[in-house]
């Protein structure tokens, strides 16, 4: 299996609950994310409580990990309060979503 097929896969599943992604890169840096992946709220009851779920995804084929230059932006970008997850198996988009 390819990064390019995991990738559909998760285009595919967060079309199919309402959201929607974005390819990323950053202008003059390296290590950004792939993707970002942005679902609806799921709590609609209250303005100030909804919580919007919005992930950075870097994608990599079975068993690839990221770059040390990936991983130290996704530090950087943790650092700040950013959700970012590393994703190489259909199974992992499945437990991003679930
Ligand atoms: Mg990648």
């Amino acid at each position: 299996m390819r990064e390019r097929d995991i990738e559909r896969h998760l285009v595919k599943r967060v079309k199919q609950l309402g959201g929607e992604v974005r390819k990323v890169e950053w202008i003059g840096r390296r290590g950004a994310p792939d993707r970002l992946v942005m679902l609806p709220p799921t709590d609609g009851v209250c303005y100030l409580r909804m919580r919007t779920a919005t992930t950075w995804v870097e994608l990599k084929a079975p068993g690839v990990p990221a770059e040390d230059y990936q991983l130290r932006e996704h530090a950087r970008m943790r650092a700040l309060g950013q959700r970012v997850e590393v994703i190489d198996s259909i199974e992992a988009v499945e437990s991003l979503l679930s």
